[in-house]
């Protein structure tokens, strides 16, 4: 079957676009069958991360009913696909998010993980993928203002009726920082993952390509290839 996971922060410049993007790409160099989506419909940047300039529609696009998934659908690398959103001010402006869980109904069969890149944040388009979202993977830094707003994230997952798979920690300094395990603790969910701070990261933005590609053996990389195993019992 399909896993749908939205990737979720309180915070904004938290590393969800990183951990969607790295997370998939390890998934799939596992053999497995990804879609990532940037349901960060007001703020939407995945595509450059991925090198990816869509040519045809948007998730945008598919929510203003003007065009189907498969058709806002493109591959970016092996077992790889991604839905990009609109960038442009005015495609926001005319989205209504309502259709977001139909959407991403048409992905399932079709890929083994679906990974939503969702935006920052309490409006009505970022609650709603924490609800459509089979489970709910909460990215937040060690820092305190972004534990914090993760919490707030908690109380939507629950009042949107979905379900939190446990906190990916992102940013980690060797020292200086509570302990991750302590911070998860504290939110009362599970510690699925630490990506500690690295330079690389950024560079592979630049570069427009996944850092897990990019530079596999850098310390980010081989901690998201970690976490891919820890959500794929069989990676
Ligand atoms: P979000 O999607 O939550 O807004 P991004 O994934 O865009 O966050 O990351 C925000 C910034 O932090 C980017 O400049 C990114 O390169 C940087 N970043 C993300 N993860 C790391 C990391 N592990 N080490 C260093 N920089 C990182
Ligand atoms: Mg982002």
């Amino acid at each position: 079957g399909t896993t749908v996971y939205a990737v979720a922060s309180g915070k904004g410049g938290v590393g969800k676009t990183t951990t969607t993007v790295n997370l998939g790409t390890a998934l799939a160099g596992a053999g497995k069958r990804v879609a990532i989506v940037d349901a960060d419909l007001g703020m939407a940047n995945l595509a450059g991360f991925v090198s990816l300039s869509p040519d045809g529609p948007t998730l945008h696009d598919v929510l203003a009913g003007d065009a189907d998934v498969p058709d806002a659908t493109y591959e970016v690398a092996d077992g790889i696909a991604a839905i990009p959103s609109g960038t442009e001010l005015e495609a926001f402006a005319d989205t209504d998010a309502t259709g977001l869980g139909e959407a991403i109904d048409r992905l399932r069969g079709e890929f083994d993980y679906v990974l939503l890149d969702v935006g920052a944040g309490v409006s009505h388009e970022s609650v709603l993928p924490l609800g459509i979202a089979d489970e709910v993977l909460l990215v937040s830094t060690p820092e305190p203002a972004s534990v914090q707003d993760v919490r707030k994230t908690i109380d939507l997952v629950d009042r949107a009726g979905g379900s939190v798979a446990g906190l990916v920690v992102t940013r980690g300094r060797p020292d200086g920082d509570v302990s991750h395990e302590e911070i998860a603790s504290q939110l009362g969910v599970d510690l699925l993952g630490s990506i500690p701070e690295d330079p690389t990261a950024r560079d592979s933005v630049y570069a427009g390509t996944p850092l897990v590609v990019h530079e596999p053996e850098a310390p980010a990389a081989t901690a998201y290839r970690q976490l891919a195993a820890t959500l794929a019992d069989d990676v």
